[in-house]
């Protein structure tokens, strides 16, 4: 595995490759989800770029991006260990510079749900993905559904802005008891790790509802909320895969999107029905 930190290098060194190139970007402290994503970019692809960027522009003031989890030589054996052909892992003045153009998310889409309670998140999102998709040209890039807002605008992204990369959505990776992988999983303390798992549970309860034909969405979000007391609810929202309001759930085509704090903890899930 070679690993690189200056994106010119990566640039050159990726020139003359005439291979697919998959790529995976992350924030480090790799977990199974991130394994997930580079074990599909390796079938899928002849070469495995992955990157590691904990990216200073989408934390807000006062966020965790001092204290965000860093665990680089555990994080290069993982890579290694995946069959990473190339770790990208550079530093934030190899990104960024003092002057910048910027992205700016768009003015609805990205200032609902998780946009909503952090403004300007996924402007640095788009700003770094459009950065690391320039340096490493990809033929695919892989996304966690996870992180659905996040993969739904870069997805609008690449199509607004007539990008040649194709984005793969992955599954989520889960804990044997539902909790969805995260790198903010270790902020947890014991017991807000177990009321963390309402967090599952009021999703399980949504599909068992959308299974005995109830698709009001309001009686539904109803009761996710209440499975999920007494965490503070950042949002339970059932959109579309275009992520608009609906009403009425619509198989094959709605997202059940839920964000809690737990302790200090912002914890994001969701299940595409
Ligand atoms: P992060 O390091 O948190 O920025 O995540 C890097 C990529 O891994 C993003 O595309 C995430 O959506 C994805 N990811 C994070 N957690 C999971 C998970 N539990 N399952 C699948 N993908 C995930």
């Amino acid at each position: 595995m070679k690993i690189i930190s200056d994106p010119l290098e990566l640039k050159e060194y990726l020139k003359d490759k005439n291979q697919s190139v998959g790529f995976v970007p992350t924030m480090g402290a790799l977990h199974e989800g991130h394994i997930s994503l580079m074990n599909r970019a390796s079938e899928e692809n002849e070469l495995l770029v992955v990157s590691i960027f904990v990216n200073p522009t989408q934390f807000l003031k006062g966020e965790d991006l001092d204290k965000y989890p860093s665990r680089k030589e555990a994080d290069k054996k993982i890579c290694s260990l995946a069959g990473v052909d190339i770790l990208f892992f550079p530093n934030a003045d190899d990104i960024y510079s003092s002057d910048e153009v910027t992205l700016q998310a768009p003015n609805i889409r990205g200032y609902v749900l998780e946009g909503r309670s952090r403004p300007g998140h996924f402007s640095g999102v788009l700003t770094v993905v459009m950065k690391l998709l320039n340096i490493v040209s990809p033929t695919k890039a892989y996304f966690g559904k996870k992180d659905a807002q996040q993969l739904n605008l870069i997805m609008l992204m690449v199509k607004q802005l007539f990008m040649s990369v194709e984005i793969i959505p992955v599954d989520t990776v889960r804990e044997a008891d539902g909790l969805a992988l995260s790198s903010r999983n270790i902020y947890l303390n014991e017991y807000d790790r177990k009321e963390a798992l309402k967090i599952s549970a009021s999703l399980h309860l949504c599909s068992r509802m959308v299974s005995r034909s109830v698709l009001d969405c309001k009686e539904i979000i109803e009761s996710m909320r209440e499975t999920l007391y007494p965490l503070e609810i950042v949002y339970v929202e059932i959109l579309n895969r275009d992520f608009e309001k609906i009403d009425v759930i619509e198989i094959g085509n709605s997202v059940i999107l839920v964000e809690v704090i737990s302790g200090e903890t912002r914890l994001l899930d969701n299940i595409w029905l």
